[in-house]
């Protein structure tokens, strides 16, 4: 499909910085498949050139960002948006 994740990107959480392996995405992840491989693919909120998402619980907290069209995505130009929203955006932590 054309969608192989590239070494050079890191995935994690705008928010809460966790990555698809400490976010427990293996237990989603399909037989030989890893967690950053099934965010890859995935992962409605993902920024595919910076490597950033929203995890589900970090979506919820902030709100559910939406934008038109297009799902949201996790690029600069939404976080920064969200960031002047809420202004203790990165700071939340789950628990
Ligand atoms: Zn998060």
């Amino acid at each position: 499909m054309g969608l192989f994740k590239p070494d050079n990107v890191e995935l994690e959480c705008a928010s809460c910085k966790r990555t698809p392996t400490e976010l427990g995405m293996a237990f989603f992840a399909e037989e030989g498949q890893t967690p950053d491989e099934y965010v890859w693919e995935n992962e409605g909120t993902l920024d595919r050139l910076t490597g950033l998402f929203l995890c589900d619980e970090c979506y919820i907290h902030w709100g559910m960002p939406s934008s038109p069209g297009a799902g949201w995505k996790a690029t600069s130009g939404n976080l920064a948006a969200l960031r002047m929203v809420h202004r203790d955006f990165g700071t939340w932590r789950p628990s």
